[in-house]
């Protein structure tokens, strides 16, 4: 493999990574390598995580913000075509309810569907005839986002892509990236260095890993003394154990993103009952703001992830919420978990090049698992052929970078 010269590798074989390998492998002539570890078996044995080891994510396509309105909706309409072409099931179409206590902000929301077409209704009035077993707060508005929503499982979208990639030629190999390095001959341009020694030689690199692009020294020769400005905040979720009774009494649950506080809680997101790994149901809910903390070190984001617990109080508020939202729910076990999302000083994501034949596609300020399909295209395209196909203005998505502290980078 060595002596091999790669037209592209993509490091990071997550959500962005693994679906800007599946684009790559889809253009002639193109070979294409994607590096990255798997899902890890025993969390205390390892120091890199993925946002992508889990088996729910909501997805839908009304957004306030433009970008994620148009890559969401780009990367939705294309996921039934991925899922005819590996037989893997990635989507449940359960629909989504958007619960705002801003009338205001439901009503922007509300005209942004009726902009695009994306028919959202307003069921502030209405949604006890159409969800009798939730309960709403006092007054919230609500938009019920019925088509092109519901929860997609990460895992399996992961394993699709890099499924169909390998189909189409792609090589997969599961090492961490130590860094990229120009090249010192004429025949290639990057080398990507592996921590096990391995040295993969390449024409064109994207890096797609997610919060650990600032804390990995993979820039430290595009950019000395830089890293690209990423916040890594800490996500804490709650995972209700529910019987597969009332799994079923459930069947027609919607996903919700919640803009509506509870107690220490100014807002959240639900999904549906899902039959996870170990045989059991759960439903699970996650926070808005509130509870976020900052990580800013390798060592510390290891930490949380080890931990694998978020934080206890929170998981308690979420449970609360969650009874409340569905009254009468019979939990058998409730616990908690951690995962770390990564933002953008503006809210977009990067996908930007960093010098000749080096693209980034980082930040998924927590929409990247809805997106990644379309964020992936987009990278791919601009860093192989130079195109850029989107009605997201290009210069939106340009890296921002900061100055490398000295513990940040291991
Ligand atoms: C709790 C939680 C809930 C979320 N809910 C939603 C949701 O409902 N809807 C939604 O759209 N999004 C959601 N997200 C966000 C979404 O999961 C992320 O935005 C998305 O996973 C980002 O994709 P990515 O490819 O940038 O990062 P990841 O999916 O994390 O992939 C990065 C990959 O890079 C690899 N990597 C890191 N460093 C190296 C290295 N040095 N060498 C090689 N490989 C490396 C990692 O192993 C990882 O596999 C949620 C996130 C969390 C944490």
């Amino acid at each position: 493999m060595e002596e091999k010269v790669f037209d592209l590798v993509v490091v990071g074989a997550g959500l962005m990574g693994s679906a800007a390998a599946f684009h790559a492998s889809q253009l002639s002539k193109i070979s294409v390598c994607l590096v990255g570890p798997p899902e890890p078996k025993n969390r205390q044995e390892v120091e890199i995580f993925g946002c992508w080891h889990d088996e729910g994510r909501v997805y839908y396509r009304i957004s306030p913000l433009h970008t994620w309105q148009v890559v969401s909706s780009r990367s939705i309409e294309r996921l039934a075509n991925l899922e005819e072409l590996t037989g893997i099931k990635i989507c449940t179409k359960t629909g989504c309810i958007h619960i705002y206590k801003d009338k205001k902000k439901h009503e922007e929301n509300i005209e942004v569907s009726r902009q695009l077409d994306l028919e959202g209704q307003d069921i502030s009035h209405t949604w006890k005839n159409i969800f009798p077993f939730l309960n709403m707060p006092e007054g919230a508005s609500i938009c019920y986002e019925e088509k092109c929503a519901g929860h997609l499982n990460p895992r399996r979208l992961v394993e699709a892509h890099q499924k169909a990639a390998q189909l189409a030629g792609t090589h997969l190999l599961k090492e961490i990236v130590m860094t990229v390095r120009p090249s010192e001959t004429m025949m290639h341009r990057w080398e990507v260095v592996t921590e096990s020694g391995t040295v993969l030689q390449c024409q064109q690199v994207l890096v797609a890993t997610g919060g650990y692009a600032a804390l990995k020294p993979l820039f430290q020769h595009v950019k000395p003394g830089f890293v690209p400005k990423l916040e890594l905040r800490t996500q804490t979720v709650a995972f209700l154990q529910i019987s597969e009774e009332e799994a079923h009494r459930l069947w027609r649950m919607p996903c919700m993103v919640i803009r509506h506080p509870f107690k220490n809680l100014d807002g959240g997101y639900v999904v549906p009952p899902i039959k996870y790994p170990d045989g059991k149901w759960y439903v699970k809910m996650g926070h808005g703001r509130a509870y976020e903390e900052t990580r800013s070190s390798l060592a510390e984001v290891t930490h949380w992830y080890q931990q694998q617990s978020g934080v206890p109080e929170c998981v308690q508020q979420l449970t609360q919420y969650l009874k409340y939202l569905l009254p009468g729910l019979k939990v058998e076990s409730v616990c908690g978990d951690g995962c770390l999302t990564s933002h953008t000083p503006n809210g977009e994501p990067y996908i930007d090049i960093v010098a000749e034949g080096f693209g980034v596609v980082l930040g998924g300020n927590g929409y990247g698992a809805k997106c990644s399909e379309e964020l992936g295209r987009l990278s791919v395209h601009l860093t192989l052929l130079g195109e850029w196909d989107s009605d997201v203005p290009r210069e939106r998505v340009r890296i921002i970078w900061e100055a490398e502290t000295v513990n940040k980078v291991h």
